[in-house]
């Protein structure tokens, strides 16, 4: 992928000691160059009484502080939509509504001229009681999102202030910043960015959405590159493994300087692999689709060459949203994202809700990951459920659509939501609206005892859908967020493995199709044994596509059984993981694993 990967060549590098900072690798890419600090200051406001006499100047300030922000805001998308196209600029669209809010600035000019107060403070104190309320969801999306109602509060107090934002930088560099919005993102790739490099953010934030679309390196969530760097100190942002180096030697630099050109030849033919199959060298065929969370990834994942989408975590909707969205803004999303994939297919996961997600309502749960969470929530709000399913069966026409039920643990569950889907069905007979008749319908595993009944469920589904995150953890007794015991989170623990392999082999007796979308399905570690364990769809997020496809492609069905067959064998994870490194090493020296 050209323009993917960018090196800048070092004149001098620093003699201090090299320091290696760990984050989250956001935005594949290899990046070597000066650091460009770029510093927000956090706006100081100030609470001052107002003459009754100056109000109306307070509110002429505001007005223009709004128009200018209006028209930096506007350029933003013009230029997002001109470079991204309109679905990656929809992140302006929703930060111009807000600064559109009608609501929101009827009551700070009211509160202006009854209270009497400046202006900044007025927007401070207004907007942040928004943001603290997105600030406190217990969910890393709406949290992720506060970011944007920081954004635009920032904007208009930098406005009312009349500062100026330094978003020119000189020559290339690597952006080095406590945190990035969007729109910092945006307007900053207007220059040469070799990388973007944050003490905050995560992989769904949109700093990650963005430098992904702008082909940018990223590595998020460091914590403290702001404090361990300068201006203009040399790093190394290393977009895969999601490692920064900060001022590293001679040595460091070449080595890099050599990774970038290796992956920069692998990536080149990795893009040539896009129209091809996921196919073995002897002919087996699986599916390689993608994880979605956004619309705006639907252009990205299909220019990776996905078969489709294996997982619509479609509780995406529900972000900041104080309502359900309703079932003709549910519809749209999905049929848009149909439409955008057909004649792919498309398997949307009914919401998600609970654990470490949104809720419909306020729960206090002394353990949510063992509480009301997924088709729990979905079968006790019926009413909600049976929106989503109709929303979806409306989407169907095309028929390209799955609907997959999360967090199933018994029987039951399976068949009651099935009853509501045949009830959706008899609803839209009555009112003569198209759907598909034949959606098939798919059941998550991810709790152990849905596994250990695969033998009835497959009686009741068309497919399966291993999800890895939430079955180690259910598996292990290892909370999947809780860094206290996260090297006990094994994906290569001999009972994962073993429980794979059954969970495989019982829904394959009965002729069910299997396919895994937690992220073990995108570790190139584990791709050859899941395939030999016969695995039917890898679905994974949209930039780990191209090489999982790679192995795939690379490897025979025959050989990958019989890898799978010792790995079966081993009785400790350290064993597994060692013998695959050493086969990867020797297969694929070029895929970066851990
Ligand atoms: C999983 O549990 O593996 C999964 C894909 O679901 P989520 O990560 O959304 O819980
Ligand atoms: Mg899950």
């Amino acid at each position: 992928m050209a323009g993917l990967i960018t090196v800048f060549i070092l004149e001098t590098v620093d003699t201090q000691q090299e320091l290696v900072l760990k984050g989250i690798a956001a935005s594949p890419g290899i990046a070597v160059g000066p650091v460009f600090f770029f510093e927000k200051d956090a706006p100081t406001i100030e609470e001052r009484s107002v003459a009754r006499e100056d109000v109306e100047r307070e509110i002429a300030r505001l007005n223009q502080a709004l128009a200018r922000s209006g028209k930096e805001l506007r350029k933003i998308l013009e230029y997002a939509q001109k470079r991204l196209g309109e679905h990656q600029a929809k992140i302006f669209e929703a930060q111009v509504l807000i600064l559109e809010d009608s609501f929101l600035f009827d009551t700070i000019l009211k509160r202006i001229q009854t209270e009497c107060k400046n202006v900044e403070y007025v927007v401070h104190n207004e907007i942040e009681k928004y943001r603290l309320v997105m600030l406190g969801a217990n969910d890393e999306y709406t949290r992720e999102r506060a970011h944007d109602v920081e954004d635009v509060r920032n904007r208009i107090l930098r406005n009312l202030q009349e500062q100026k934002l330094i978003s020119k930088l000189e020559g290339s560099a690597v952006v080095v910043s406590y945190n990035l919005t969007a729109a910092d993102t945006m307007i900053l790739s207007r220059n040469e960015v070799l990388a973007y490099a944050t003490d905050a953010g995560g992989v769904t934030s949109h700093t990650a959405l963005l430098a992904r679309a702008l082909k940018i390196p990223a590595v998020l969530g460091l914590r403290e590159i702001t404090s361990a760097v300068r201006n203009g100190d040399v790093v190394i942002v290393d977009g895969y493994s999601g490692a920064v180096i900060i001022r590293p030697s001679d040595k460091t630099v070449k080595e890099y300087v050599a990774r970038r050109a290796h992956f920069e030849q692998f990536e080149q033919q990795l893009s040539g692999l896009r129209d091809l199959p996921a196919e073995t060298t002897d002919g087996r065929h699986v599916e390689l689709s993608a994880n979605v969370e956004f619309i705006q990834e639907l252009d990205f994942i299909r220019m990776q060459g996905a078969d489709g989408i294996g997982l619509y975590r479609s509780e995406i909707l529900l972000i900041g949203k104080e309502v359900f969205p309703s079932e003709d803004e549910q519809l749209q999303n999905y049929k848009h994202i149909a439409d955008a994939m057909f004649p792919k297919r498309v398997t949307i996961r009914t919401f998600d809700i609970g654990g470490d997600k949104m809720m419909v309502q306020k729960v206090k749960e002394r353990n949510p990951f063992l509480g009301w969470r997924g088709i729990r929530v979905l079968l006790e709000k019926r009413d909600l459920f049976l929106e989503q399913l109709r929303a979806i069966l409306r989407a169907s026409t095309r028929r390209n659509i799955a609907v997959l039920f999360p967090m199933v643990s018994n029987l039951k569950e399976v068949r009651a939501a099935k009853e509501i889907l045949e009830q959706a069905k008899s609803q839209l007979r009555d009112e003569k609206i198209e759907f598909d008749d034949k959606i098939t319908v798919g059941a998550m595993i991810e709790v152990p005892a849905a596994a250990v009944i695969m033998d009835d469920l497959a009686q009741e589904v068309d497919f399966i859908s291993i999800g890895t995150n939430d079955l180690i953890q259910y598996l292990l007794a290892v909370d999947r967020g809780n860094e206290f015991v996260s090297s006990l989170y094994q994906e290569f623990h001999p009972a994962v493995v073993r429980f794979i392999r059954r969970i495989i082999e019982r829904a394959k007796s009965h002729d069910i199709w299997v396919g895994m979308c937690g992220e073990m399905a995108g570790d190139p570690m584990a791709t050859v044994l899941l395939l030999g364990l016969g695995l039917d769809e890898f679905s994974v997020v949209g930039t780990s596509l191209p090489e999982i496809k790679k192995i795939i492609r690379s490897t025979s069905y025959e050989e990958a059984q019989r890898i799978a067959q010792r790995v079966l064998e081993f009785e400790t994870e350290d064993e597994i993981k060692s013998y695959l490194r050493s086969m990867m090493k020797e297969k694929f020296p070029d895929i970066p694993i851990e």
